[in-house]
């Protein structure tokens, strides 16, 4: 493969930010259709236009060959692709790689979550909006809670620690559940992060009056619970909070209420190989036609991941008030 340079890589775009974190879609499709990530009928694209998990694996360890240190693969749902599993043993025996994690809807994590800890993924984010199965079928539209709740204690079994939930409140859906799903990751020891409802792709509700701030989740859960604000960082958009005497994390992920950006480290790649440079904002890299142009040359491939550091925002720019989606991509293309 194309030319190794001797010396320790970095990726820094043109604001002197290092970016050392990639997020990898690995498919589009997902066996759930959450209300505020797809349409009821989603159409899904072609093989032919979805990376191969060959094309993930070289990609992966091109950015690893770069300077990025931590990979997280997601979706879609990324265990629904077939031999998904191939993939995690690449990365997870790449040498330079210190983080491979994964984010799910849990639903298959009760049959690969050894094999995951086997292929060396340090941890696990697993998404979970509701307690009560009738509601988690309606956000889900289609999901099973008892299977999630499995994955949940199967991760606990074959050895992760530290998984974390993510939780999309939505205003008069589930916004009354924060006690409980924190007292849920309390009981289980697990880290818990709330994630304000992002107005990304079009969907079957107005997202401005399902939308609820962490800023009032946080006076909610402050009203039940002990919060201590902690000052930890992960170099993303979550501002954390503990409770004395317990190892629960509780995180808030506000897009809109707070600017992030300055400290963003991270680059997101969909499922067609395009390099997003920055989550609420349309500037992105074409990867998969360097990919396929040049097989067995990485020169190429460099150049072009280069090239994205340069065009990289300085922001994102979300407003719920627009009648039009600021991003027409879901979330499942680009990965959360
Ligand atoms: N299927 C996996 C899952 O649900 O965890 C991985 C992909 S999913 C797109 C990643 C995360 O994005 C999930 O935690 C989901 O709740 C979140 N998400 C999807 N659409 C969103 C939106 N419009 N606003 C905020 N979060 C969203
Ligand atoms: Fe699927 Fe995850 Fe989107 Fe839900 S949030 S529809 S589980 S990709």
């Amino acid at each position: 493969m194309g030319n190794h340079s001797s010396f320790p890589a970095t990726l820094t775009d043109r604001f002197g930010r290092r970016v050392d974190y990639i997020r990898l879609s690995i498919t589009d499709r997902c066996d759930f259709r959450c209300v505020y990530c797809m349409g009821e009928d989603m159409t899904f694209l072609p093989r032919e236009e979805v990376l191969t998990l060959e094309e993930c694996a070289r990609l992966i360890r091109v950015f690893v060959d770069l300077g990025v240190r931590k990979v997280r693969i997601t979706g879609g749902e990324p265990l629904v692709r077939k031999n998904a599993l191939w993939l995690f043993e690449q990365a997870g025996s790449l040498p330079g790689l210190d983080e491979l994690v994964l984010t799910t809807n849990g639903s298959q994590l009760e049959q690969y979550a050894a094999s995951l800890k086997a292929a060396n993924v340090s941890r696990i984010n697993i998404s979970l909006d509701s307690l009560d199965p009738a509601r988690f079928r309606r956000i889900t539209r289609v999901g099973d809670l008892d299977k999630v709740l499995r994955g949940i204690e199967g991760a606990r079994q074959a050895g992760f620690r530290h998984t974390k939930l993510n939780s999309v409140l939505m205003r008069g859906v589930n916004d009354d559940e924060a006690p409980a799903l924190v007292q849920f990751a309390l009981d289980h020891q697990l880290d818990i992060t709330f994630i304000e409802e992002m107005p990304l792709g079009e969907v079957a509700h107005a997202r401005d009056s399902s939308y609820i701030s962490n800023t009032e989740t946080l006076h909610r859960l402050q009203s039940q619970f002990n919060l201590v604000s902690s000052t930890e960082t992960t170099g993303g958009p979550a501002r954390y909070w503990r409770i004395p005497g317990t190892e629960t994390r509780i995180g808030f992920i506000s897009p809109h209420s707070h600017n992030f950006c300055e400290a963003c480290n991270r680059v997101r790649i969909t499922c067609k190989g395009e390099l997003y440079l920055c989550l609420g904002q349309n500037d992105k890299v074409d990867l998969m036609p360097i990919l396929r142009a040049h097989p067995d040359d990485d020169n190429a491939l460099r150049a072009a991941i280069r090239h994205g550091m340069e065009i990289k925002p300085a922001g994102h720019d979300f407003d719920l008030s627009r009648a039009e989606p600021a991003v027409v991509r879901f979330m499942s293309m680009t990965g959360g």
